[in-house]
C-alpha cells in the first residue's frame, strides 16, 4: 500500500499562496504531484477533516489551526476537494475533475498540495477487505482519531492492525479495571481478559463496566458481558497465554508484579484512593521504572515509606468517586493504546506516573527515573542510554514531588 510518508503532525494554519497554487506547506512533502505514488493511491481526505470556506477563494480543511490548512487561489480547483473519498484512485480523480472542466494540472497541483500538508489518506482497501462492516462502521470514529493523532497517510490502518493483534489482561474488576478493558475492547483492541476471583458488590458499579445485574455475580465473567456489550467480537476467553500488555487496577500484588517483572511482561500501574487518581509507571522490564524502582525513589525522600507500604492494605470503602475512577481508567486506556500503537512519542506515563488529585482536576506528571540501584537493570539501560529520557523532574506541569507527609503535632 502506497502512503504519505510519515511526517511531522500540521500544527500550523497553513496559507497556501494568493496567487495561484502555490504551496508553502509546514514539513516535507513526501508525495510528488502526479509521481507514482500518487497514481498508485485511492486519496481520501482524512475522515474528521472538514472542507470549509475562509473566504470565496479560500478552502480552510480542518477547523482547529492545530490540524488546519489553508488553499487559497483555488478558483474551479476546489471541486476537486469533493471528490476525494477514497473512491477514485488520482487517474480517476484527474479524469473526473476534467469532466469538470478543470485542467488535469490544476487538480495534480492540489492533490500535491494536499498530500504535502498531510491532510490526505491512501483509503485503506486492504482494512475495509479485513473488517467485517459492523466493524468497520463501529471503529470509524478510532480510524479517524489515530489517522490525524500519529498523522498517518493510512487513514488509521496501521493503528487498527497493531490493536487487532493486541492481548491485554486487565488485573483488577472494580470501578476502574472494568472501564479500562471496556475502553480498550472498544477501541479495538482484539483479546480483552479480565482477573478477579472476586463478587461484584454495589460499590464495584460504574457506567462503563459492572451492571446492578451483576452483583453478587462473579466479577469477571461481569466484565466479559460488559464488553460483549460495546464490542461482541473481542475474545474475553484467557488460555493463559502471555499477554502483549498487562494492566494492574486491584490490591499490590507482590507475586503478581514479581512474575511479571521475570517474564519480562509490559506493565501499567493503576489506582485510584484517597482521592487522587494515578496512572503509571507504565513498566517495560529492564528498560523503563519498574514499581520497586519507584519504591526506592520514595523511600529516598521519605524513611518510613517501606514500613507504611507493608501495612497498605486496600481500604474499604475507596476514596474514588464515579468520575475519578472513570477519568482515571480513561487516562490508563489511552496510555495502554499508546503503547500499543507503537506511534508518536514514548508514552507518557513511562518513567513516570501522571497524577490527578481532587479537587483541582488537573492532570501532572510526575517524574520516576530507573532506581540505580534497583535490580531490574533499567538503571542500567538508563545509564546506557538504552530507555528514552523523560525530562527533567522540575519540567513544566510536573507535580511536586513528594515525601514525608506533612507533619501534624498531636
Ligand atoms: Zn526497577
Amino acid at each position: 500500500m502506497e502512503s504519505v510518508c510519515r511526517r511531522e503532525p500540521v500544527r500550523r494554519h497553513v496559507i497556501i499562496g494568493a496567487r495561484g497554487l502555490r504551496g508553502v506547506c509546514a514539513g516535507d512533502g513526501g508525495m510528488s504531484v502526479a509521481g507514482d505514488s500518487m497514481c498508485a493511491m485511492k486519496p481520501a481526505v482524512k475522515a474528521g477533516l472538514q472542507p470549509l470556506w475562509r473566504d470565496r477563494d479560500t478552502l480552510q480543511i480542518g477547523v482547529d489551526p492545530r490540524r488546519a490548512i489553508a488553499l487559497t487561489g483555488l478558483g474551479k480547483a476546489a471541486a476537486v476537494v469533493s471528490l476525494l473519498d477514497g473512491s477514485r484512485d488520482a487517474a480517476e480523480v484527474v479524469s473526473t475533475a476534467r469532466a469538470y472542466g478543470i485542467p488535469p494540472d490544476a487538480t495534480n497541483r492540489v492533490l500535491g498540495l494536499l498530500a504535502s500538508a498531510g491532510v490526505l489518506n491512501d483509503f485503506p482497501a486492504h482494512l475495509h477487505r479485513a473488517l467485517p462492516e459492523y466493524l468497520r462502521a463501529r471503529l470509524a470514529p478510532e480510524l479517524a482519531c489515530a489517522s490525524l493523532a500519529y498523522a498517518d497517510g493510512d487513514g488509521g490502518a496501521r493503528t487498527i492492525a497493531r490493536r487487532r493483534a493486541a492481548f491485554v489482561r486487565v488485573h483488577g474488576a472494580g470501578r476502574i479495571g472494568a472501564c479500562v478493558a471496556t475502553f480498550l475492547a472498544a477501541s479495538g483492541v482484539a483479546r480483552v481478559s479480565c482477573a478477579d476471583g472476586g463478587r461484584t458488590v454495589p460499590a464495584d458499579l460504574a457506567p462503563a463496566g459492572l451492571t446492578q445485574a451483576d452483583i453478587g455475580h462473579a466479577r469477571e465473567a461481569g466484565v466479559a458481558r460488559a464488553i460483549r456489550r460495546i464490542a461482541p467480537e473481542v475474545q474475553t476467553r484467557d488460555d493463559g497465554a502471555q499477554p502483549d500488555l498487562a494492566v494492574l487496577t486491584g490490591a499490590r500484588d507482590a507475586e503478581l508484579i514479581a512474575a511479571l517483572m521475570r517474564d519480562r511482561v509490559p506493565h501499567l500501574a493503576v489506582k485510584a484512593d484517597e482521592a487522587i487518581g494515578i496512572v503509571g509507571p507504565l513498566v517495560e522490564p529492564g528498560i523503563s521504572a519498574c514499581l520497586r524502582c519507584v519504591d526506592m525513589s520514595k523511600a529516598e525522600r521519605d524513611d518510613a515509606w517501606p514500613l507504611i507500604l507493608a501495612q497498605v492494605s486496600t481500604a474499604s470503602p475507596q476514596a474514588c468517586d464515579t468520575v475519578l475512577a472513570a477519568a482515571t481508567a480513561a487516562l490508563a486506556s489511552a496510555q495502554a493504546l499508546a503503547y500499543i500503537d507503537g506511534a508518536g512519542p514514548r508514552p507518557v506515563a513511562a518513567n513516570g506516573t501522571l497524577e490527578l488529585v481532587l479537587p483541582e482536576w488537573q492532570w501532572r506528571r510526575r517524574t520516576w527515573p530507573p532506581h540505580p540501584v534497583c535490580t531490574c537493570g533499567a538503571g542500567t539501560a538508563a545509564g546506557t542510554g538504552t530507555a528514552a529520557g523523560t525530562g527533567s523532574a522540575t519540567s513544566g506541569g510536573e507535580a511536586a514531588a513528594g515525601g514525608e507527609p506533612r507533619a501534624r503535632s498531636a
